[in-house]
């Protein structure tokens, strides 16, 4: 197995609306906010390389919105989907799975692109996507306090290729990689969880956005069921913690990875390590 860190770019989100009820003057100590209230989001996706498959998770916002869509989020950075998936030698066309972790538009974005004439494809013509049929469901029929988060140019052309496959159980999807469903960010978000040599990492996504949400009742405002993340995100966090995994933090700017440790005051970050650090603890695999 071959994991790489695909990072697409950063974006910028109302710092008072990821931390919820939490008072700016916690949260600003580990995610400083700009001029606007901004803070900095990167969106980091997953490339594992096991057995035949080449297997991607989350894809960006990509490039097909409008400038005046694109203006509302600050796009800053340099890396792209193109060229951090060349930098680690593949294409677009050797990607054979897309695994997405839900479908609001910062991590689905890159899984379709705007042809010349107008139309829109999928970016990966050999590839499978997943999504969960709860989520799936869910964004084809959004309520409207997540309506502005999933975009049709994101979900129809999915649906129009056939290389769209829903996932109903939980489970093992490819060597050493397995998948779980949460519910409080948004119906049926999969988290992934990757077995490195008997090392698990575990691909968080929006159930912990930020290091500065590890505290258990830190929860976005964005969360359709904040309640439920509560229950989900304790749970998950005792299962980081006893079993030793290591977090992957697709939306952290400055951390690629973190392990988790029990505090005088609930769960707190133990280590911050790049993916090239987690790969080298561990003797490599096949
Ligand atoms: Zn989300």
């Amino acid at each position: 197995m071959k994991l790489f860190p695909i990072p697409t770019g950063n974006f910028k989100l109302d710092g008072g609306a990821m931390f919820g009820v939490v008072p700016k003057t916690i949260w600003q100590k580990n995610h400083p906010a700009d001029e606007n209230n901004l803070i900095n989001l990167s969106m980091r996706s997953l490339l594992i390389v096991t057995g035949d498959h080449r297997v991607l998770i989350d894809t960006g916002i990509g490039e097909k919105q409008s400038e005046k869509f694109l203006s509302h989020y600050y796009l800053n950075g340099d890396d792209t989907l193109a060229s951090s998936l060349a930098k680690v030698g593949y294409s677009f066309d050797d990607i054979t799975d897309v695994i997405h972790t839900h479908l609001h538009f910062d991590h689905c974005g890159g899984s379709t692109k705007r042809n010349s004439d107008g139309s829109y494809s999928t970016t990966f013509k050999n590839a499978t996507y997943y999504v969960s049929e709860k989520q799936w469901n869910w964004a084809m029929n959004p309520n409207r306090k997540e309506a502005a988060s999933f975009l049709k140019e994101n979900l129809i052309p999915l649906q129009e290729s056939g290389q769209l496959k829903l996932l109903t159980e939980e489970g093992d999807l490819f060597p050493g990689v397995s998948v779980r469903f949460f519910n409080g960010h948004t119906d049926g978000q999969i988290v992934i969880y990757v077995n490195y040599s008997g090392n698990t990492l575990v691909f968080a996504a929006d159930l912990v956005p930020l290091s500065g949400m590890l505290h258990v009742p830190y929860i976005p405002s964005y969360d359709t069921r904040p309640l439920i993340t509560l229950e989900e995100k304790e749970q998950f966090l005792n299962e980081v913690v006893d079993q030793q995994q290591t977090i992957f933090m697709e939306h952290e700017v400055e951390t690629e990875c973190l392990t988790v440790k029990r505090g005088a005051k609930g769960f707190e970050v133990d280590l911050r390590f790049t993916l090239d650090e987690f790969l080298s603890f561990v003797p490599t695999g096949e």
